[in-house]
């Protein structure tokens, strides 16, 4: 949700139009740099929780962090944005944080995977434990990690599995990646990869998004429900599904302001 005029704005805003969960940006997320957090931000977040029983929060990363970056320079702003940003997600009583991790940059998934990991346990080690990291799912553009599911298995399997590191899975971007959720068999089919792989219980948070982008194409282009090539069947059994009953399930479909409301009464109409 929008935050214009105070993060507190996103919580009202998502309870206006009948969220019980909300996804929000702490900072810019095109930006390094980010304002210090006032005790006056805080109380005013937190009231809005309260208020609205708007409990189930997720926090973004910047985009511009890359914890796989071959580069050290940039290996390290992108660890002080991501610690930062655990830091803030604690102040505000977030308990997840959602980041994309990385990408090789042409250097190989296994050194990725290697530099990442190791960025991931250090900030693990010094970040406030009631926060959890949840690495997303990508579409494999470009050099993204963790489009695969057995990618994602090797980098929990380098973290040494910890249990503040999750996975938030998004529907647009594993379609992307080729895997198919379109019917009935092959939503099967593909959680019981990943749940082989990586585990059912590591999926902490749903990014729930149609896909301009057809099966198998690597691109991240997110679309209304039900207007894009994974269509309402797919979501039908995502909302239905009870492994994911009571994990923040979020909408990142495009037009926030005018449209969310609209994602959202489509999703809803689909639990039965
Ligand atoms: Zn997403």
């Amino acid at each position: 949700m929008p935050a214009a005029g105070g993060l507190h704005r996103a919580i009202e805003r998502g309870h206006a139009i009948g969220c019980t969960a909300v996804q929000v940006f702490t900072s810019s997320p095109q930006m390094w740099k980010s304002k210090p957090v006032s005790d006056q931000m805080v109380k005013d977040f937190r009231g809005a929780c309260e208020a609205t029983g708007i409990h189930h929060v997720v926090s973004h990363d910047s985009y511009l962090v890359n914890l796989a970056a071959p580069d050290e320079a940039m290996r390290q702003k992108s660890y002080d944005s991501l610690r930062d940003e655990m830091e803030r997600s604690a102040l505000y009583g977030i308990r997840w944080v959602v980041s994309h991790i990385g990408a090789h940059m042409g250097e190989g998934t296994a050194l990725g995977i290697e530099r990442a990991s190791h960025q991931v346990v250090k900030l693990l080690g010094e970040t406030p434990e009631s926060v959890m990291l949840l690495a997303e799912t990508t579409a494999g553009q470009g050099s993204s990690l963790h489009s695969r599911f057995d990618e994602l298995a090797e980098f929990f399997e380098a973290c040494g599995n910890p249990d503040r590191l999750g996975v938030c899975l998004d529907t647009a971007h594993i379609f992307a990646a080729g895997y198919d959720i379109r019917t009935r068999e092959a939503y099967k089919r593909t959680f019981e990869e990943f749940d082989r792989l990586v585990g059912i219980s590591r999926i902490r948070a749903i990014h729930c998004n149609d896909s301009k982008k057809d099966l198998g194409t690597r691109v991240d282009r997110h679309a209304h429900l039900g207007e894009g090539l994974i269509g309402l069947e797919a979501f039908n059994h995502l909302v239905n599904d009870p492994r994911f009953f009571g994990i923040p399930i979020l909408l990142e479909t495009p037009d926030a302001e005018t449209m969310h409301g609209e994602n959202l009464r489509r999703l809803k109409a689909l639990l039965v």
